[in-house]
């Protein structure tokens, strides 16, 4: 197999994850391209090409299509060649950075090393100076999570599930704190104990996971309790959940699939406890520790808490303005800005704001009144 063949090898069976929607690769992508268009930690969007340096796990993840025993031809990057390949399509802007992580073959610290080799010989012998997204491996040693921080500007661990029960249901052979939550531990360690300009660029890594959303039976209680503790504890950048989909020849594959959706309210609630303030105890679970699929968790939280006490628009600081229905983290300055210069006195000056306004009407008072009234007449009147 030429470089290439290799590529399209690794890259036929990934999941991608774009902006945090993950998808696979279908047939006619495969052969076009290796890349997705995804979002950086700074804002901005690249072609980011994500690729294992192996496809050849000795581990059997029972969800996993690269699992040992799985009967599929495997492929395998040397660091210099996938390193070459990289750097060539970085010139002929094939891809504007990468991901790179690897199936586990003669263990977690020989692996890591790889990984290591790999972006070694591509900061130094080829130059680069894009994005690159590290994995660290279940079994890396602390030395190797601390050299992978100096190359690269994300690491990652994905834990796969929230617990060490809940991973043994899902990963018999990886040992949740040991292999997985100490790596992350660790980061965060180093983190406080050097300082900034040894790494990268001069600046810490991010610091992201992943768990395989209603693989293991858990709840979403579960999966966002770790992941508020990751946010609190270790600064986690974000958690990205992947929805349990069955892979043929594994032993879930007549497991049935997670619900779509079920990833996309755990995103909303976990924006909601990193960025809005937001507590477990205020997220709307149902008796069965898992978040309703047919309701938005801040719309829930807002009809159980807001309707009886709205917010007043042109007082409340903030923290209150961002825990309304249809105003965000933006909105809610553009709200404090706009104060400055007059009170908001109805709907549409809301809208000219950005906000969604007929969204946010029953859960506040613009000076003093609430603006329900407006609303059959905002909506009849889009012009206003
Ligand atoms: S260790 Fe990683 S690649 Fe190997 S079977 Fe488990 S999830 Fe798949």
């Amino acid at each position: 197999m030429n470089a290439l063949d290799t590529l399209k090898n690794l890259s036929s069976q990934m999941t991608f994850e774009a902006d945090g929607e993950p998808r696979c690769f279908n047939a006619k992508e495969r052969d076009s391209a290796f890349t997705h268009r995804a979002q950086l930690p700074n804002g901005k969007s690249i072609l980011l090409l994500k690729t294992l340096l192996s496809s050849a796990c000795e581990r059997d993840c029972f969800y996993c299509p690269f699992r040992a025993g799985r009967d599929f031809r495997r492929a395998t990057f040397k660091p210099d060649e996938f390193a070459q390949l990289f750097s060539k399509m970085y010139q002929r802007g094939m891809a504007e950075g990468t991901f790179l992580s690897s199936s586990i073959a003669g263990g977690g610290i020989r692996t890591q090393d790889q990984l290591l080799d790999t972006a070694e010989i591509l900061r130094k012998k080829y130059h680069y100076r894009g994005y690159l997204h590290l994995k660290i491996m279940p079994g890396a040693e602390k030395a190797q999570v601390y050299r992978a921080m100096q190359l690269a500007d994300r690491v990652s661990v994905n834990l796969e599930a929230p617990n060490t029960d809940r991973l043994a249901r899902l990963a018999p052979h990886k040992i949740f704190i040991e292999e997985l939550l100490n790596p992350l531990k660790w980061i965060e360690e180093i983190r406080q104990s050097t300082p900034a300009h040894y790494f990268w660029n001069g600046k810490y890594p991010s610091t992201v996971t992943q768990f395989v959303a209603g693989g293991a039976d858990e709840s979403d209680l579960e999966l966002l309790s770790m992941t508020d503790w990751l946010h609190k504890n270790v600064r986690l950048k974000r958690a990205y959940f992947s929805a349990f989909h069955p892979i043929q020849d594994t032993p879930f594959e007549n497991k049935p699939a997670v619900h779509p959706m079920r990833e996309h309210r755990l995103y909303q609630a976990s924006f909601l406890l990193r960025d809005y303030g937001f507590d477990l105890e205020d997220l709307p679970f149902a008796k069965d520790s898992n978040l309703p699929l047919d309701a938005d968790p801040k719309q829930a939280w807002a009809q159980m808490n807001l309707i009886e006490h709205p917010i007043e628009i042109n007082k409340a600081e903030k923290r209150d303005l961002i825990k309304i229905p249809g105003i965000g983290l933006k909105g809610a300055d553009s709200i404090l800005n706009a104060r400055r210069l007059g009170k908001l006195r109805d709907l549409s000056a809301l809208k000219k704001l950005g906000i969604l306004a007929e969204r946010a009407a029953p859960y506040l008072l613009m000076d003093g009144r609430k603006p329900a009234a407006q609303l059959a007449l905002f909506s009849l009147s889009p012009a206003i």
